[in-house]
């Protein structure tokens, strides 16, 4: 994703819909002829209203309601997000991150 979308992507959260901040892993240079576009591929998303997170896997910001991430193939892939980033993830995401950390049961 190009780091420009962040200004427009807001929180998809019911009764939220606040601005997001990013937290960029890794990202990589594209060159056309006539410029540079910095392309994101992994970094972290997180709301301060609500206090949700939200994951860029691969380039694409996955931002969906909580009820699709909480099971199936999206949980998996989140957590495996989780897990590859544990190190610069703050310990409140991987404790008790919203909607699931890496220490929940639910
Ligand atoms: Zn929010």
């Amino acid at each position: 994703m190009k780091q420009w979308l962040m200004e427009i992507l807001a929180c998809p959260a019911e009764n939220c819909g606040n601005k997001l901040n990013l937290d960029v892993f890794t990202s990589h240079v594209v060159k056309t002829n006539t410029e540079e576009v910095k392309e994101i591929d992994e970094a972290l998303i997180v709301c301060p209203k609500c206090g949700r997170w939200y994951p860029v896997i691969e380039g694409i910001a996955c931002m969906l309601p909580d009820h699709l991430r909480m099971s199936g193939k999206q949980r998996v892939e989140e957590t495996k997000f989780l897990q590859r980033w544990k190190d610069k993830l703050d310990s409140s995401i991987l404790n008790e991150g919203k909607p699931f950390g890496l220490t929940s049961t639910s």
